[in-house]
């Protein structure tokens, strides 16, 4: 039930009236700070809200009922919203905010969709606990979404109820189970968008944003051999089991740690009977890389492997499923802003690289300026602890606000 705020808010903050970054920079942001702490009270409800409203990844009627839920909020800020409707996933829901305007918009992209199955909430109900609101998706990502809700009524309210900016708001369904359905639509808004701001949770609890994301591929590779009888004809037979084995040594050989290049043979199956010699076997392989030119280097390497029985033969299937987030000038240019930014609001905002995927790789490889992990501080992503820190909102909320102005 929602809760009234304790305190009266504070009158809107007008916006810095400078002409130059430089002395804008010099500025604390103790006001914006301000109006953001009156209102944690209400971001925390809005999120336990939000949380209490499950959307699992499979299931479109629930995802549904929360984009049309998340529609309306957006559009009672003066947002116009659109759905763009997929069979078997929830409709991805984007947003604009000033979409008339010529200046390009800046992307907030983000999901609604979580790992939970429906009726986790029973067992795991959201609540506040030591100064923390925890529950299922409470961090990955519906405190995110609060964030971007929080952020942009505050503009609103300090730029006469219209944004400074164009902004476009995407929402999508399928984040956490690989996001096929949406991929085109968030890489043909990021195209036309001056940066991407991707909403994921910080990393630990000192909050750090993603600068770097490793992408992450799959590569099937096949020996084939000739089968025949292990008793009768053993001679006339060709093992692609030995074959493959003799393969996947060199395969791991093409880790390289020190450069963030990893293969894992993570399954391998071959062989019909114990007693024929086997035709075909195959090995399944996950590889993580930093850069894309490691990404052709790994898929030359594999692409080349030549089969040590000459009676044998190798097929080599597969690529790349989300390219690498990589930390290009772009994308420290907007980290330095919102460091920046995060100073004047008196913290410290550090940075990381990590091995997971996220959205921001497809908008990222498109060489649109991404920051990553802007979204709620806390722990426990997709376990049974999962919560976020209540007294970061505020300040992740400010951080939001102000570099939407600035990216
Ligand atoms: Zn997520």
């Amino acid at each position: 039930m929602p809760r009234k705020a304790a305190r009266k808010p504070s009158k809107p903050v007008p916006p810095a009236k400078t002409t130059r970054r430089s002395e804008a920079a010099a500025q604390p942001l103790t006001e914006q700070l301000k109006y953001f702490e009156e209102r944690r009270e209400k971001m925390v409800e809005t999120i336990r809200h939000l949380v209490e409203v499950e959307s699992p990844s499979d299931d479109k009627g629930a995802c549904d009922k929360l984009s049309s839920l998340l529609a309306g909020r957006f559009e009672a800020l003066g947002g116009h919203a659109k759905f763009h409707r997929v069979p078997n996933f929830g409709n991805h829901l984007q947003v604009d905010f000033g979409a008339e305007r010529r200046a390009k918009p800046v992307l907030l992209l983000g999901h609604y969709d979580t790992v939970y199955p429906l009726g986790t909430l029973k067992n795991m109900p959201c609540r506040v606990e030591g100064g923390r609101l925890f529950g299922p998706g409470v961090l990955d990502m519906k405190s995110g979404i609060v964030l971007m809700l929080q952020a942009i009524e505050a503009l609103r309210a300090w730029h006469k109820d219209a944004l400074p900016r164009p902004v476009t708001v995407l929402l999508v369904s399928d984040e956490e189970v690989g996001s096929e359905s949406s991929r085109r639509i968030t890489e043909s808004l990021a195209r036309n968008s001056e940066a991407a701001l991707v909403i994921e949770p910080a990393l630990g609890l000192d909050g750090a944003v993603k600068t770097a994301r490793k992408g992450v591929g799959e590569y099937v590779v096949k020996a084939l051999g000739k089968a025949a009888h292990s008793g009768l004809d053993f001679e006339k037979g060709e093992s692609a089991i030995v074959e493959l084995a003799r393969q996947i040594p060199a395969i791991a050989k093409f880790t390289d740690r020190k450069r963030g290049i990893t293969l894992n043979v993570g399954l391998i199956q071959g062989g019909t009977r114990v007693n024929v010699i086997p035709a075909e076997a195959t090995a399944t392989v996950d590889f993580r890389i930093a850069t894309m030119k490691d990404a052709r280097e790994v898929e030359k390497k594999l692409r080349s492997l030549k089969p040590i029985n000459r009676k044998c033969k190798l097929e080599v299937k597969g690529g790349l499923n989300r390219p690498p987030m990589e930390r290009t000038a772009g994308v420290v240019a907007l980290y330095s802003r919102a460091a920046g930014i995060a100073h004047r609001l008196g913290w410290r905002l550090g940075e990381a690289a990590v091995g997971g995927g996220s959205d921001g790789n497809f908008t990222a490889a498109l060489g649109i300026p991404t920051l990553d992990g802007l979204g709620g501080v806390g722990e426990g992503a997709h376990a049974s602890h999962e919560s976020i820190v209540i007294a970061e909102l505020p300040r992740r909320a400010a951080l939001l606000a102000e570099l939407i102005q600035a990216a």
